[in-house]
């Protein structure tokens, strides 16, 4: 059995969902120590994990980044931790990565420094990573994600994952109460949260840029039929392809919710609870991970970049600190029914090509 295949097999018997990854980060902290990099726990008081090998020779600081978090299923009526998102398969494959170079010292200049970040799942993860300074003194950052296997197939691989922009808005509608025999003296929150759905569905920007914004939750109920409800809770999923194409819809979006509201008199509050934003990748990174997927799965493994709808907490690395030349590729490993479906299985063995690829990439910057 393959090391990475070692380290994924002990990884997936642990799912721990996110901030809670007590027993996955003490494993891959240790296995990191094995391997000859100063690791520091607890980064930003999380579970979050940074270790680091310097070579002693001048050179940049290159950074590889997995996260480690489960997500919360609930299977035949229970609560459970599950890796449906295949985070235990990037941990491994960034371990076993590291572990290899170190022991080929395969570093030669610059310093090579891992991140293990918690909680991408909740989008928070990577923030907390920056706000402890695990990115201070990163130049150069590569991250990875399997992909369904309608995407990428085992054997093949995705140069740069554009990942979108993708937020949630929650909306709180205030009404007025009266009797269900007296309308005419109350706002109906019902009839505010439809003219505040019509009115985002409205809205249109560029079309040659993608966006989505759709009503996701709506919640009302004054416990009884016959009268008028003057509460209402609403929440939306808006995604765009470009960060520029996202301000403006979340301005739209936000405008178009009070607007909406109040064309029965109710009042909108409105706010953005949680946003992602979207993928900056650096062309120079890509061209080094297109020039090691070629190395390591041959010509016919490499496809061309690709645009998701979906989000990735990674890219708050390069808002955060945009001077960060950052590179994202996408992993084949025939991975189905689909990523978060309880039941999502792929095939373990291309666990290798992606540590194949990783370290190819990391000899190129720091050989
Ligand atoms: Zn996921
Ligand atoms: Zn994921």
């Amino acid at each position: 059995m393959s090391k990475v295949i070692k380290h994924y097999e002990y990884l997936h018997t642990i799912p721990e969902i996110g901030f809670e990854e007590v027993k996955t980060s003490a494993y891959l902290a240790d296995q990191l120590e094995k391997a000859g990099f100063q690791t520091t726990s607890h980064v930003g008081g999380t579970t979050g994990i940074v270790g680091v090998y310097d070579s002693g020779t001048a050179g940049p600081t290159l950074a590889l980044r997995a996260d480690m978090d489960a997500l919360g299923h609930v299977i035949d009526g229970v609560h459970c931790a599950r890796h449906t998102c295949g985070h235990d398969a990037h941990s491994s494959m960034v371990l076993t990565a590291a572990e290899e170079l170190i022991k080929e010292k395969a570093i030669q200049k610059g310093r090579l420094k891992i991140i293990f970040q918690p909680a991408e799942e909740l989008g928070t993860g990577a923030l907390a990573m920056i706000k402890g300074g695990a990115i201070d003194d990163v130049d150069m950052l590569l991250g990875l994600h399997i992909r369904p296997a309608e995407e990428c197939k085992t054997g093949q691989a995705i140069p740069a994952m554009y990942y979108s922009a993708s937020g949630t808005i929650e909306t709180v509608i205030a009404g007025v109460p009266a009797h269900g025999a007296r309308p005419h003296l109350g706002v109906n929150a019902i009839d505010a949260a439809v003219g505040a759905i019509n009115a985002v569905n409205a809205i249109h920007l560029n079309p040659n840029f993608s966006y989505s914004a759709k009503a996701t939750k709506f919640l009302c109920d004054s416990g009884v039929t016959n009268a008028i409800p003057a509460e209402a809770h609403v929440f939306w999923d808006i995604r765009a392809q470009f960060n520029s194409t996202m301000d403006e819809l979340r301005t739209k979006v936000l405008q178009a919710i009070q607007t909406g509201a109040a064309t029965v008199g109710a009042k909108a509050e409105a706010k953005v609870i949680k946003e992602i934003p979207a993928a900056e990748l650096d062309e120079e990174m890509t061209a080094i991970l297109a020039d090691s997927i070629r190395e390591a799965l041959g010509d016919e493994g490499l496809l061309k970049p690709f645009s998701t709808p979906g989000g990735e907490d990674f890219f708050f690395y390069t808002r955060e600190k945009p001077e960060i030349k950052a590179g994202f590729f996408g992993l084949g490993v025939n991975a189905t029914p689909g990523l978060h479906h309880p039941d999502m299985h792929f095939d373990i063995e291309a666990l290798d090509s992606g540590v194949e690829i990783l370290k190819i990439a990391v000899k190129k910057i720091l050989g």
